[in-house]
């Protein structure tokens, strides 16, 4: 039997989370939230105890509960339904919440840290896998990414080795049937249009029921217009991603913009900008008729560290607009979905779960099954959360935010955000 009071308690949809000195409270149902600058009398009546006892209902004495400050709590978590409260005297006993999440947890992941190596449910956990088909031709474009032994970008890859991935190997990878969520195929080069098999790849591709993104230079496929053809790739399950870096050569950007042959082809322009100039040049572009699909990603050239926060850094408080479910926000907590369930096979058949990880194998010498159970047991890049790495771990909005991205590995900095 408790004495008069009352019994207070966040919905099980709320999303709850406090760093002082603010709480955010977020309706999953509807998307309304509130960021509550935490007052010391709310913080030691319920705040405190909230914490203490895992979001659980908590009890308010009478006296407390009529305090201004209480009230004031109450009624703007009320306003937007995550938050009620029951007179004691209506329930003797302690009200059990059913957190939202308990249930979500065990079947998001299938408990899949409990899967055995040789199960097959293993194979189901590839969606996507990258393949670098060749490393040759190295040209100056190849150094993109900035040699400090990490990568900004996954394209293109600077190799010294000079090696080219077996058409064999690919060829068992796409068509294996056990990848049952194997839905997306990245080629990358080197040079693709010389790779040793670029006609087997091609029919490889047609006769695949799979979605195939290339990515190229645009210098490579000027040179290559030729592959610009409807006869050569004439299923609709493909997209060319023309990389462009600066200076730009104008005639032959516009040479493969205005070719005739382009018109059916699927492309994707995606500007490589490392300042203001070059931003500007892209939005010039993306006007060219040609153009009807386009990207503009920011290079770090080691002081350009102002152009990016300036037009790259994401607000803070915008990842707060875009709707969230328990779901969603689960899924945050638990994994990262930039790199899970996807792999990166290099030309040498070396696998990462990311450009910037060890190799956890070798396509040539681990079988599938293999790789994936070693991706899922030691390998921690599938579950690099914000929520485990420093400072997002005691910021409010971790799981609201992208997860961390190859930018983050490269620059060896988790919050690429703006406080505003
Ligand atoms: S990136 Fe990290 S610090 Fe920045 S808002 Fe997201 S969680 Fe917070």
């Amino acid at each position: 039997m408790v004495s008069n009071g009352y019994w207070f308690y966040f919905e099980p949809y709320a999303y709850v989370k406090f760093v002082e000195p603010k709480l955010l409270v977020y309706n999953t149902l509807d998307g309304n939230y509130i960021e509550y600058r935490i007052d010391s009398i709310v913080f030691e009546v319920i705040l405190s105890k909230i914490r203490r006892c895992k979001n659980q209902p908590i009890f308010i004495s009478s006296k407390n509960f009529i305090l201004p400050a209480i009230q004031h709590f109450i009624k703007i978590l009320r306003k937007i339904f995550v938050a009620d409260f029951l007179q004691s005297e209506n329930s003797n006993n302690k009200p059990v919440k059913i957190n939202h999440d308990v249930f979500i947890i065990k079947n998001a992941i299938k408990d899949i840290h409990f899967i055995g190596s040789s199960s097959d449910i293993l194979l189901s956990e590839i969606f996507e896998i990258t393949f670098y088909i060749n490393d040759k031709q190295i040209r100056d474009i190849y150094a993109l990414n900035y040699p400090n032994g990490k990568y900004q970008f996954k394209f293109p890859i600077y190799n010294k080795k000079v090696e080219e991935l077996k058409i064999e190997t690919l060829t068992e990878i796409i068509n294996d049937k056990q990848l049952s969520n194997l839905k997306i195929i990245n080629i990358i080069g080197g040079d693709i249009f010389n790779y040793y098999q670029v006609e087997k790849l091609i029919t490889l591709i047609n006769d695949s029921e799979k979605y195939y993104n290339f990515y190229f230079h645009y210098t490579e496929i000027y040179e290559n217009l030729i592959y610009l053809n409807k006869n050569y790739l004439y299923k609709n399950n493909y997209l060319f991603n023309i990389i462009i870096t600066y200076p730009v050569n104008i005639q032959k950007l516009e040479a493969i913009l205005n070719s005739d042959k382009n018109k059916n082809i699927f492309l994707k322009i995606i500007f490589i900008v490392c300042n203001e100039n070059e931003l500007l040049q892209a939005s010039k572009f993306i006007n060219i008729p040609g153009i009807k699909s386009f990207s503009i990603l920011p290079y770090y050239n080691d002081c350009n560290i102002l152009f990016l926060k300036k037009y790259f850094y994401f607000k803070r408080k915008k990842v707060l607009e875009k709707r969230k479910d328990f779901h969603d926000l689960i899924q945050n907590r638990l994994l990262n979905y930039n790199n899970y369930g996807k792999f990166v096979v290099l030309s040498n058949g070396d696998v990462k779960t990311n450009l910037n990880a060890d190799a956890i194998g070798n396509i040539y010498r681990n079988s599938m099954k293999n790789l994936i159970y070693r991706a899922i047991k030691k390998d921690k890049l599938w579950y690099l959360t914000r929520d485990n790495v420093a400072p997002c771990n005691i910021c409010n909005y971790a799981l609201f935010c992208p997860p961390i991205s190859n930018y983050e590995l490269f620059l060896n900095r988790n919050n690429l955000c703006k406080k505003l």
